[in-house]
This record gives structure tokens, C-alpha cells and sequence, in this order.
């Protein structure tokens, strides 16, 4: 039984890194959109984004690995954050920037994608959230950067609607930057291979 479970976890959650390939496809003004299955934190990118909550100080998930390998500095610099209402730092849809401290990262951008409820909800705020997430970084003339897939862990945001919400956002992001625009760069590093094969899914439809 034992052996049956871990069999199950690597098939659905396992870090199934050296088993998907990596993908490249082409985004607006010569930038590039990678897939990858993989650990956000070890990226050595411009920029990684964090599924963050509104109040910024750390969490479960995602939010908990990255907080892990930044080291401490990351949730002070979080706590400096501006609230904009009592425990708001980052509302739902929009993105805020630190430095990435430990991490192999430059910097981190915290996004607050939301919990899902329905398509005609939900899909505006997931798409707010990563565009916000690339804006931000055009602002600080970043080049590269790494998403997770935001909302589809507790968040609970379907995985094919939630991929298919980011590889458009994140298409549609880079071209409306126009060919100014600093990111080249676009990665998704999916910590398990059922969401990393519908992003490949929506790439191979939307790009
Ligand atoms: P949310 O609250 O936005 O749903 P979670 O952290 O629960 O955030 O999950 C978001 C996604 O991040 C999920 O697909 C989860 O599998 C993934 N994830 C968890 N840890 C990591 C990691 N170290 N690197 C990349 N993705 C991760």
C-alpha cells in the first residue's frame, strides 16, 4: 500500500522534473515563453513570482518554499510593504516587488491570485494577476522571470482554465509592452506534471 501510494504521489505531484521537457514557444517582439516542471526557488531568473496572499508574510505552498529559501530578510521587506487597509499589503489581482535575498533570483514579485468561485469571477483576477506580475517587471526593466501556477494549489482554480487564463494573459502582457518592452523571458516551472500538461495544452492552442 505504501509502495502503491508513493507510485500515486509521484504520478500526480511528484516533482516529475527530469520527466517532462522543457518547451520554448515564441511570444511578441522576439521574447519566449519556457514550460518546465521544477522548484521555483532554485531559479536563477531576474525575477520569480510568488503566489502570495493579501497580507504578504508568508504562507503555505508556494509562498512558504520561497519564503524558506529566501531567509528571513524576505518577510521584513514584506512587512515594509505599504498596507493599503488594515492587513492588505498586496489586494487580489495586483503585484508588488522585494529583492530575492538568498534566492538564486533577484528579486521576487508577489502576486495575490484569487480563490476560485467561477469563470466570470475568477478569470478576470487570475488574468489581473499576471499581468500585473509582468507589468511590474517592464516597470524594473526586468528581463526574465518565473511564474508558478498561481491559484492551482489550495486557491483551487481548475487546472486546464487556470493555464489556459495565464499563457494568453501572459502572451497578450508581453505584446501590449510593445517592442520596448525589457521581458524576454517567460517561464512557467510547474511543480507537478498534470498542470505542466495543460499549460503545454494551452500553449500549443494560444501561441
Ligand atoms: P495558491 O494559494 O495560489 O493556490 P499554492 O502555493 O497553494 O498557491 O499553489 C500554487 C502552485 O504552486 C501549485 O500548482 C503548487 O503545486 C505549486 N508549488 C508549490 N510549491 C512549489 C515550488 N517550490 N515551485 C513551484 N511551484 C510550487
Amino acid at each position: 500500500a505504501q509502495k502503491q501510494r508513493l507510485a500515486t504521489y509521484a504520478a500526480g505531484v511528484g516533482a516529475g522534473p527530469a520527466m517532462a521537457p522543457e518547451k520554448v514557444y515564441p511570444l511578441a517582439h522576439g521574447a519566449k515563453l519556457v514550460l518546465k516542471t521544477g522548484d521555483i526557488t532554485t531559479e536563477s531568473v531576474d525575477a520569480i513570482v510568488n503566489a502570495a496572499n493579501e497580507r504578504m508574510l508568508g504562507g503555505g505552498g508556494v509562498d512558504g518554499a520561497i519564503h524558506r529559501a529566501a531567509g528571513p530578510q524576505l518577510v521584513r521587506a514584506c512587512a515594509e510593504v505599504k498596507e493599503v487597509e488594515p492587513g492588505v499589503r498586496c489586494p487580489t489581482g495586483e503585484a508588488r516587488i522585494t529583492r530575492g535575498f538568498q534566492l538564486p533570483a533577484k528579486h521576487v514579485i508577489h502576486t495575490v491570485g484569487p480563490i476560485y468561485e467561477n469563470d466570470r469571477v475568477s478569470a478576470p483576477l487570475l488574468a489581473s494577476a499576471y499581468r500585473s506580475s509582468v507589468q511590474l517587471a517592464q516597470e524594473n526593466g526586468l528581463v526574465s522571470m518565473s511564474f508558478p501556477g498561481i491559484s492551482t494549489g489550495v486557491f483551487g482554480y481548475p487546472f486546464d482554465k487556470a493555464a489556459q487564463v495565464a499563457v494568453s494573459t501572459v502572451d497578450e502582457a508581453v505584446a501590449a509592452a510593445g517592442e520596448g518592452g525589457s521581458v524576454k523571458e517567460v517561464r512557467f516551472v510547474i511543480f507537478n506534471r498534470p498542470l505542466y500538461d495543460e499549460f503545454v495544452t494551452a500553449a500549443e492552442k494560444l501561441l
